[in-house]
């Protein structure tokens, strides 16, 4: 919160290079805020820099780029940075790290196609929706080389390489960020550069093919991005100890079922046809099954024409015979009677006895939907595995492995259902893995190595997640207990949450079915309509009986896997709505327990985290809006890297390293001495002040910056 404020600790020691038309000769009166030019922030919140005229305390004058002349109330003044450290590749060499400066200097680079910038060890990567010429094997051989050094996908992929060969600990490159922010190009671009560096096998072609492949299945067009991943993704990428790729494996999260999109993924996919084919070949798809997979497809769409009549005067409907029903029934290889069934009627069971329902139009419709939602996801998940099988590491898996995730960033529009509570609880654990990582395992090193480290306070966002993950009384323990109840209601379940968390601090009842949560990223007041049927995600046995009843074999295929997904011995509540349906977990436990597995997976790596932020809403190069911006870099956490990691020491080496690295450069000879008085011998001869460095135990710590002149002076050597 109080990035406004000056958080800069060495801007008084900070060299500054001289340039004739501004003499920074004397840099610790600029620290002494004797600052020449500043920004101020417009009435319609935009920053602009102007030029200090005048300052009599209270007051000063400035005057702004267009010539305009301001008197202006001193304090709302916020220093800018001198035009030499313009456009610096990481936001922690910015002398004064306010907000408009970080998005000054974001936007400077962005109009240079400069799209990536370091914020300390975070990577940040702004959309530029245009072509832009940083990236192929040119760019790949470069930084293999390491000749190319500025921030760039590629540059995470090598360290992540290079720390999975030297450290022997498994990576994780953690790419988040808002719809159309550019996540899933960002993960392509990484997956380029691993399979360039780990290429050799083939088997990397196979990996890069399985994009496209997920991407007809399960991006969609939306308002924000017209190829938004409607799924979450990790795919690991597995190397052998000689450091090739030995196989990869795929995991999704939490596809949407939208019934728009499924007809837009279809009509894409059959648009996309030979292309695809091609792919689907590569991951060892036969042609039978390919077949198979377009037929099914198909008969999704064909099932969204069929059509009802009323028979009777109760209003039971059953379906009209044309060529839509025909279609689906050839398609899916089932007789047409039997289809005609399953969307009329609904077998119940009642104790040991089955009785049959006539089905109301809305009923048939449901019915109808419902086929068409499983027949899609179980495509999915069956061309998953089939990527797989293909992909599947042989069975020495002696090697270390890069996972990318690919994850939906938080998300908060005008109205919010279960998918965005869903997405947003993803966030909420991912964030505090963030937060972890960076901040208090940086503490926690400090405290270990027993240097003097002021504790710094950072968010923790432990009591929004205990709001969803408390037991019995959290979210997600009630949406599951309310769902359970077959006479729970959308309405009864947000009386419920009102009833039982009113008094947590992270939680908000609002009028009638809305309710809303306060997330590290802000508020989000969500709406329970269509939650208790979304996470009940019912199977309707009449489905998986028609299924199994098919010829063909990938229907078959897709009913067995449902009885299994519904037979599985489960640990979390199970939906028996109504009697009609098959029992199973529902969609939040699941969701929570794939989210738990993944963490845990992540847990296991060292982590490299890219932050995707979208500079405008209308897909357009360009244009660079300074609010939507700043909203993304405080949701992300990049302005709390930023200000945490310079105002501590994020350089560390070992006694040990340092004394070995450096020793040679000592004028005296005292090389037979022990790591640390070598150490220190080598701080003394080159002059490093003490505010700039601590000893720990172990290790030595060294603000930003402070081990160039060694490095320099190495090299010439
Ligand atoms: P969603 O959460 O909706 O899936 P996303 O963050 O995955 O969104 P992308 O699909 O990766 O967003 O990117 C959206 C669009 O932005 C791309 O289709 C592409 O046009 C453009 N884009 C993103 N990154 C780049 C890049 N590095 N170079 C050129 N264009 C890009
Ligand atoms: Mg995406």
């Amino acid at each position: 919160q109080s990035l406004t404020d000056d958080v800069d600790s060495g801007a008084a020691t900070m060299a500054l290079p001289q340039s004739d038309e501004r003499r920074w000769s004397d840099t610790s009166a600029y620290a002494r805020k004797k600052i020449l030019q500043s920004w101020i922030q417009l009435p319609n919140g935009n920053w602009e820099l102007g030029k200090i005229l005048t300052s009599s305390g209270e007051e000063s004058v400035i005057s702004l780029p267009e010539g305009k002349v301001l008197k202006v109330i001193s304090e709302t003044l916020v220093p800018a940075n001198p035009d030499i450290l313009d456009g610096v590749d990481d936001l922690m060499q910015l002398s004064y790290l306010n907000e408009p400066s970080v998005l000054y200097n974001l936007n400077y680079r962005y109009n240079q196609d400069m799209i990536y910038t370091k914020a300390g060890p975070v990577l940040v990567a702004v959309n530029p929706f245009k072509e832009v010429p940083l990236y192929g094997n040119r760019y790949i051989e470069a930084y293999r080389k390491r000749s190319n050094e500025s921030p760039h996908v590629y540059a995470i992929a090598d360290t992540a390489i290079r720390e999975m060969i030297r450290d022997e600990v498994n990576q994780s490159i953690i790419i988040s960020g808002e719809s159309g922010a550019g996540k899933t190009e960002t993960a392509k671009i990484a997956m380029q550069y691993l399979a360039a560096l780990g290429g050799g096998s083939g088997i990397e072609y196979e990996i890069l093919k399985t994009n496209p492949i997920l991407e007809a299945f399960g991006n969609a067009k939306t308002l924000r991005n017209d190829n938004s991943s409607r799924f979450g993704k990790l795919i690991e990428i597995h190397f052998s100890e000689s450091g090739k790729i030995s196989g990869a494996q795929v995991q999704t999260f939490l596809l949407e079922k939208g019934k728009g999109h499924i007809i837009y993924f279809i009509n894409f996919v059959l648009g996309l046809h030979l292309h695809l084919e091609e792919a689907l070949d590569i991951v060892h798809v036969s042609k039978e099954d390919q077949e198979s997979v377009f037929a099914m497809l198909a008969a999704v769409l064909w099932l969204g024409n069929v059509s009802f009549t009323v028979i009777d005067n109760e209003n039971h409907v059953e379906p009209v015979e044309d060529e839509s029903l025909s279609t689906v029934a050839k398609l899916i290889g089932c007789d047409i009677n039997e289809l005609k069934l399953s969307l009329s009627k609904r077998n119940m069971r009642v104790g040991k006895d089955t009785i049959v329902q006539k089905l109301t139009l809305p009923q048939a419709i449901d019915a109808r939907d419902a086929l068409a939602k499983s027949v899609y996801s179980c495509l999915f998940d069956w061309l998953v595995e089939q990527i797989n099988k293909s992909l599947a590491v042989g069975k020495r898996r002696t090697g270390r492995s890069i996972s990318i995730l690919d994850i939906y960033g938080f998300e908060s529009f005008d109205k919010n259902s279960f998918e965005q509570f869903c997405i947003n609880y993803a966030n909420e654990r991912l964030q505090q893995h963030f937060n972890r990582h960076l901040f208090k395992l940086e503490q926690e090193e400090y405290i270990q190595d027993g240097i003097d480290w002021t504790r710094v306070d950072f968010e923790d966002n432990q009591d929004c997640l205990s709001l969803f993950e408390k037991k019995p009384l959290g979210l997600l323990s009630l949406l599951d207990e309310e769902s359970t109840f077959p006479n729970g209601t959308d309405l009864t379940l947000a009386n419920k949450l009102k009833q039982h968390l009113q008094t947590n601090s992270c939680f908000r009842g609002d009028r009638g079915k809305l309710f809303t949560v306060v997330h590290y990223a802000g508020e989000v007041t969500y709406e329970t309509t269509g939650f208790l049927e979304k996470n009940r995600d019912l199977l309707h046995l009449d489905s998986i009986q028609l299924l199994s009843s098919c010829s063909c074999h990938l229907p078959q295929a897709f009913a067995s896997s449902m009885l299994i997904q519904s037979e599985k011995p489960v640990t979390g509540p199970l939906y028996k709505a109504g009697g009609a349906d098959s029992q199973r977990l529902s969609v939040a436990t699941k969701f929570k327990s794939q989210l738990f597995q993944l963490m845990q997976r992540l847990g296991n790596t060292t982590p490299h985290f890219i932050r995707c932020i979208k500079p405008n809403n209308v897909q357009s190069p360009g244009l660079y809006e300074q609010g939507l911006v700043l909203q993304q870099l405080r949701c992300c956490g990049v302005l709390e890297v930023v200000r945490i990691s310079r105002s501590g020491f994020p350089t560390r080496m070992s006694h040990q390293k340092f004394a070995r690295r450096y020793g040679f450069l000592l004028v005296e000879n005292i090389a037979d001495k022990d790591p640390l008085s070598v150490s220190v011998a080598i701080l003394h001869q080159f002059n490093i002040l003490p505010e700039m460095y601590q000893v720990g135990y172990t290790k030595l710590f060294f603000r930003t910056g402070q081990i160039g002149v060694l490095e320099d002076t190495r090299n010439r050597t």
